[in-house]
């Protein structure tokens, strides 16, 4: 038997007890005639302590041969400490070693397995195994695991059955590129791994399994941008005889019960918005709604004078940033500087500093007097002491170059509370979206979702106006999931491809099997799924998703630690007709 207790588990009523404990060396303190040792589980530190007059001098020579991370089996006796440590639970007492065994030895670590380590980013990856006995990850770790018991547990409990998908497929479009698989059997051809089992939880419900969930990997071939992985983890969810009222219904249900257990914090209702009005309010698809700072539309009070720049803008639109009328020169002239980033590629700022005294003192004073700034406090709710922030041009990117400057005020100003959880739903999203390169038209969702009733006319005569049976959740400024009505009629998922360009053929070839099964009894239905790794991390308070993952892949999609992705052998590519032409 290697351990009759774990090391987090002893206490005061141990005391005089035989007990074995196994673990891992963290720290030796040599005093000479007395060394103490941390032993370390997953469970906790426990002290070891060897003395001269209590200890033999086999075990005193084992002790001082000890170095850090060697893994020992020990038994001794539980005793009352004489310096307690009140800041571990194992604090009041240490075992008197009267056993040691050394079952593996360790090379020095890279860095130093503590909670605050001097191991570099770089390293840890590469030594992830070591960065896992480090209590921050190893507690991420068992924070995930815990979230997904409850998800696990509500959906069972709403009838939802786990049914696993298969991850060597064909295309699943989700709007990134596949990662490819050939295959040695069928040669010259390949499987793509899942970028979500769209298709399959869909054909799971013309299977009558009715309510569908999977914890499932999910793979994505993007440029990835920052603190996304090539591959990511989704709870995966599809229903039967549902209107978009019922999903939301089931996983706001779901959220609510997420943040009840997990963080002991009860929302109430989820407030609704459409894409349209998030747009117009935040500039933004995923507002994080916690602070205010709504957009206020100026058009109406603000091009009536003189000033071209705004005469001639599509769009003026200000918000209030509370609190920093008082900004000097400099750092008024750092903040135009950063909205002209080409990150966020605005041309210039115009603002105006609502002073205490109620006066007005703006860029544009030449073209505006004090009661035309009051209508623009009045549009953007601005306060005595706020500063107004006003950009203007092309609607779609001034909305999105104010939201950049919304974000990173709320940041700077530390408006962002990690402890407060604003969910929200996006609803009516549109169906299509123009790409800009090409001028052809995607789905912004994915091809199978549906039209909101009444719209498909509307297909042939303004694309981009048909709004589609989507919805997103939305958790403080970020996309916690998606997802849609889809399409359950034959007819009309062909005339979807069609206006999505593919050819009957193309279609038929990619997703004949899915338009066949329409055809035997598709029942009306829909779904979502919720990307795992982020809401783990945003319900720990934390914003990268790689603290969450147990061996995630750095940023150009690379494992360090084992290496890869990584070139295959000359034999492998034979068996598998592969040529590589590298300077291609
Ligand atoms: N398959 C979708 C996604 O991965 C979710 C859904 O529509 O259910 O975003």
């Amino acid at each position: 038997m290697y351990r009759s207790h774990n090391c987090g588990e002893l206490r005061e009523a141990h005391q005089n007890t035989e007990v074995t404990l196994s673990g891992w060396v963290q720290t030796v303190r040599d005093k000479g005639f007395v060394i103490w040792a941390d032993l370390r589980d997953r469970y906790g530190i426990t002290q070891l302590i060897f003395d001269e007059e209590r200890s033999s001098k086999e075990i005193m020579d084992t002790a001082k041969s000890l170095g850090r991370e060697f893994v020992v089996q020990v038994k001794g006796t539980v005793l009352e400490r004489s310096s307690k440590n009140p800041n571990i639970p194992t604090g009041n007492v240490e075992v008197l070693v009267s056993e040691i065994k050394i079952l593996n030895k360790s090379i020095t670590p890279p860095f130093t397995i503590e909670d605050q380590t001097d191991g570099g980013e770089d390293l840890r990856m590469k030594y992830r195994y070591l960065d896992i006995r480090r209590n921050p990850v190893k507690n991420n770790l068992i924070f995930r695991h815990k979230v997904a018991m409850e998800v696990r547990k509500y959906l069972s409990d709403q009838d939802f059955i786990e049914v696993e998908t298969p991850y060597l497929i064909k295309s699943t479009p989700e709007g990134a590129r596949d990662f490819v698989v050939p295959s040695r059997m069928n040669q010259g051809q390949f499987y793509a791994l899942p970028q979500s089992p769209q298709t399959f939880k869909q054909l799971l419900m013309v299977g009558g399994m009715d309510k569908y969930f999977q914890i499932v990997k999910c793979f994505r071939d993007e440029d990835l941008r920052a603190d996304r992985q090539p591959e990511f983890t989704q709870i995966d969810c599809e229903m039967a005889f549902v209107e978009q009222e019922d999903i939301l219904n089931v996983f706001e249900g779901l959220t609510k019960h997420l943040l009840q257990e997990i963080k002991g914090i009860t929302v109430d209702k989820f407030p609704r918005l459409t894409y349209e009005e998030a747009m117009r309010k935040y500039g933004n698809d995923k507002p994080d709604i916690r602070f205010g700072m709504e957009f206020g539309e100026l058009n109406a009070v603000a091009q009536h004078k003189d000033f071209g720049i705004f005469n001639e803008a599509e769009l003026v639109v200000g918000i209030a940033v509370p609190g920093i009328a008082s900004y000097t020169r400099k750092q008024l002239d750092a903040l135009v500087d950063w909205v002209r980033r080409p990150q966020v590629g605005a041309k210039g700022m115009v603002y105006v500093k609502y002073n205490e005294d109620g006066s007005f003192k703006s860029t544009v004073d030449k073209f505006f007097d004090q009661e035309d700034l009051a209508k623009w406090a009045e549009a953007t709710g601005a306060k005595p002491g706020d500063l107004i922030c006003v950009l203007s041009g092309d609607a779609n990117k001034t909305r999105a170059q104010l939201s950049a400057l919304r974000m990173e005020m709320a940041e700077r100003l530390k408006l962002r509370n990690k402890e407060e959880f604003a969910p929200l739903w996006v609803v009516d999203f549109p169906l299509l979206e123009l790409d800009e390169e090409t001028g052809r038209y995607h789905a912004m969702h994915h091809p199978f979702t549906s039209p909101k009733p009444g719209q498909m006319e509307l297909l042939d005569t303004d694309p981009g106006a048909v709004k589609a049976n989507a919805y997103d959740l939305v958790l403080n400024g970020n996309e916690i999931g998606g997802g849609s009505i889809r399409i359950h009629d034959k007819q009309i998922q062909s005339t979807m491809f069609k206006h999505l360009g593919f050819t009957p053929e193309e279609a038929k070839a990619q997703f004949g099997f899915l338009m066949d099964a329409f055809q035997y009894g598709a029942p009306p239905h829909g779904g979502l799924a919720f990307g795992l790794d982020r809401l783990v991390a945003i319900l720990g308070g934390q914003e990268t998703i790689r603290d969450f993952i147990a061996f995630p892949k750095n940023n150009s999609g690379r494992d360090v630690m084992i290496d890869a992705p990584a070139a295959i052998d000359q034999e492998q590519l034979n068996e598998l007709s592969l040529k590589l032409d590298l300077k291609a």
